[in-house]
């Protein structure tokens, strides 16, 4: 059943149904007192539960399974993982047209087939004598006529092969008459009929061209991913940005499909499908099948039926979700940026790793994975060497031996005091870009914070704004005039007065991607700036326009948030500024400098990709810093033997596998009860591996507290006991009356 709960429920079969019914087949079934779900048959047995009677099986959707039996088996290897329900994971997996759900008798059809009206001639008109009679009578009516004959001639009625015509195709010129179309139809010398058309038909059609040769170290590279497959089920491929590492994906590509198989390219975000998409298309043609969110939930429909018929896909790419896709022949997975952490899924449940899920789905189906990036996430470089469970492939040199930027570092606490910054530019920054646009070149610049400046600070007491719901600063966005919540959305208008002091001297602190282009028009007059960022892409439309835009030279600047640093290709961007890298290094977490290093030299890997050259500016207060220098000396080896002893020590992954439970409730009170009750249990199993309960970073939102416990366990522990025990205390919590309403989620792996 789609519903959080555990467990299976058994329904009985009426006799009707029985010969038709497989295990994978939808089923609809009464649940509660009258509440209708769809449910997917997972076994067909004859033992009767002995505590609630069985009611029957009301409607039996398909005829032939909608999920295969590895699918099934993936999603219960992820509901154990996990520590979710099956449940959990059917919701998180089939597109929403697949459940169809509802709340009183009528159950409504979520997948909507796409029709097109057609039209023909009507049965007594179809001999040449009756067509002729027919013209005479229309002699009077020129626009009949004329209509008449367009039909005729589009579907090339006198002609060996006839054709359908759609009413659309008909009414399409300008001179047809939607009353003279009527008048036929009533005259019954036109008829009309619906046909059923997929959705998918649009993706395809395209020619395919010869792909790239290899040049030489790519080739070694390919080389070397097939023998390590001989050996290992992934292969880590370590390629500089630029390095053309996904030429070799789409060799590896061929070669699965020519060996009969499927392949799953998985990438981090939809953005980046827009590129790869047309790249991929250009070889594979209508072989290619795109899966993501931002499709119509119809689409996604035609998408699984597709892959569960006989002329599947052979390469699919996708999002996360794509996971879940159905696969007949699965021989090769493409996991590209791994090191992406928007591979997690972070609410709802299901929270998985779509990396890690994806090896797991590789693993089960006999295929391969290969995991691409310029700068590895530190499990998967320990994974493929000190643990050596992965094969390692390395490519150092950019293709066409472009050289790699040349990346400075400036120190923006010494320029502040002599007074040289421009807002949030320095003077090297500044030069940089006026150089690279008088040479034709674009500018990226990155800023990972979003609106106009970071919060709205009283002068007198230093009190800011804050959200409401949530244990947050509000951001001032400029466009709106207004101070919003990015946790909630909560958005009130700037206020005059400092609500605490009442004094009037409010200043801006801190700079946003709203502010910096705000400055770039005044600094750059001349230039065509646009900004990149949650807010300017709210629609999928809005990203491939500004990525087209950039591409073909209309815009001269991009400023973005993280969305800019990734594996975008574009020819001619000269400089990449990174405004304030001190944001990206003091993030609290453990993760913080793997992922400031990622962010810094993936953003920096946009420049110079076919310019000469290209130039990184770094901002810092502190370029001393380690995470700086290792960016700047394009040095990931300094920084893993960094932090794989800190992970060691401080027993984080990948030595230690983390579960964290978070409790939320409206009340602080309440919650800390529940919080200690449960730590204390816990620890009673448990010992030392427990850590907290603490309040998380943002320790309120949406109005609900939130506490976290963290549980360590070895990476050698057999932890599925252990898991099940954490989900018996946190049920027996939920069961005592004063903590009903406390939800408790589990997240493994929470990173
Ligand atoms: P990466 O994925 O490692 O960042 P890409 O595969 O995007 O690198 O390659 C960078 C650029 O170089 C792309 O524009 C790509 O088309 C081009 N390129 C890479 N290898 C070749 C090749 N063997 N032949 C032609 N063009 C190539
Ligand atoms: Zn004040
Ligand atoms: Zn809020």
């Amino acid at each position: 059943m789609p519903l959080p709960l555990p467990g299976f429920f058994t329904y009985a079969l009426p006799s009707s149904m029985e010969a038709l019914v497989q295990v994978g087949c939808r089923v609809i079934v009464p649940f509660g007192r009258s509440k209708y779900y769809t449910a997917i048959v997972c076994r067909m047995h004859e033992e009767k539960p002995e505590d609630y009677s069985v009611k029957p099986v009301s409607v039996l959707i398909d005829t032939t399974p909608i999920l295969l039996p590895s699918q099934l088996e993936f999603w219960q290897w992820m509901a154990d993982y996990y520590l979710c329900t099956l449940g959990d994971v059917y919701k998180a997996a089939l597109p929403a047209g697949l459940k169809l759900e509802s709340d009183g008798e009528e159950i409504v059809r979520g997948f909507k087939p796409k029709e097109e009206v057609r039209v023909r001639l009507g049965e007594d008109f179809q001999s040449e004598e009756s067509l002729h009679t027919l013209f005479d009578s229309l002699r009077k009516a020129p626009k009949q006529l004329d209509l008449l004959m367009r039909l005729l001639e589009l579907s090339n009625h006198f002609g060996k092969e006839r054709k359908e015509v759609s009413k659309h195709q008909l009414m399409k010129d300008e001179a047809s008459s939607a009353a003279a179309f009527n008048a036929l139809i009533g005259k019954g010398v036109f008829q009309t009929y619906m046909v059923e058309i997929g959705r998918l038909s649009s993706l395809n059609n395209q020619e395919t061209v010869v792909k790239h040769v290899l040049n030489a170290p790519q080739q070694k590279a390919l080389a070397e991913i097939l023998q390590t497959f001989q050996q290992k089920n992934v292969c880590l491929l370590h390629g500089v940005t630029s390095s053309g590492k996904t030429e070799i994906y789409i060799q590896l590509i061929e070669q699965a499909l020519s060996e009969g198989k499927q392949v799953l390219y998985l990438l981090p975000e939809i953005a980046l499908t827009t590129q790869i998409t047309q790249r991929l298309q250009r070889v594979f043609g209508n072989k290619l099948g795109i899966y993501h969110s931002k499709f119509s939930d119809n689409e996604r429909v035609e998408i699984w039926q597709k892959q569960l018929s006989e002329e599947p896909f052979d390469v699919i790419l996708g999002v996360r979700s794509s996971v879940f896709l159905p696969f007949q022949r699965l021989g090769l997975v493409i996991v590209d940026e791994e090191h992406e952490n928007t591979y997690k899924q972070q609410d709802p449940a299901p929270r998985y790793h779509a990396r890690n899920a994806a090896i797991m789905l590789a693993h089960k189906a006999g295929a391969k994975t290969l995991l691409g990036t310029a700068t590895p996430s530190i499990e998967s470089w320990y994974n493929a060497t000190e643990a050596g469970k992965y094969g390692l492939v390395q490519l150092t040199e950019r293709y066409r031996e472009l050289q790699l930027p040349e990346i400075k570092a400036v120190d923006i606490n010494e320029l502040r005091h002599k007074k040289l910054m421009h807002g949030a530019f320095s003077p090297d920054l500044l030069n940089a870009m006026r150089d690279a646009l008088e040479r034709g070149e674009q500018v990226i610049l990155f800023q990972n914070r979003r609106g106009f400046a970071m919060r709205l600070e009283c002068h007198d007491c230093h009190a800011v704004p804050q959200c409401v719901n949530c244990d947050v600063s509000l951001v001032y966005h400029k466009a709106t005039n207004s101070l919003r919540c990015h946790y909630c959305g909560y958005s009130i208008p700037v206020p005059s007065e400092c609500p605490q002091c009442h004094s009037t001297r409010l200043q801006m602190v801190g700079i946003g991607t709203e502010r910096i282009e705000e400055d770039l028009q005044i600094l750059f007059p001349d230039a065509r700036v646009a900004r990149m960022d949650l807010d300017s892409t709210l629609q999928r439309s809005q990203y491939a326009d500004l990525l087209r835009d950039f591409a073909e030279h209309r815009i001269d600047i991009l400023v973005g948030t993280q969305m800019v640093t990734k594996g975008l290709d574009f020819e001619n961007v000269g400089v990449v500024g990174i405004i304030s890298a001190d944001n990206l290094i003091n993030y609290p977490s453990f993760r913080s400098y793997e992922r400031a290093f990622q962010q810094m030299t993936q953003v920096s890997g946009r420049a110079g990709r076919h310019a000469e050259g290209g130039e990184v500016i770094i901002q810092t207060y502190t370029p001393e810093h380690q995470v700086v220098r290792n960016v700047m000396d394009g040095d990931y080896l300094s920084l893993y033997r960094e932090q794989i002893e800190e992970r060691r020590v401080f027993r984080y992954p990948p030595f230690f596998r983390m579960v964290e439970i978070t409790l939320k409730h409206r009340e602080a009170e309440v919650l800390n009860e529940a919080a200690d009750w449960l730590a204390t249990q816990l620890r009673g199993t448990f010992g030392n591996r427990v850590m907290g309960p603490e309040y998380p970073l943002v320790s309120r939102v949406r109005a609900l507290y939130l506490k976290v416990i963290t549980v360590r366990f070895e990476r050698s522990e057999a932890i599925a006991d252990a898991k099940a025990l954490m989900l018996r205390m946190a049920d027996d919590l939920t069961k005592q009356d004063d903590w009903k309403r406390v939800s408790v989620h589990f997240d493994v792996d929470p990173y």
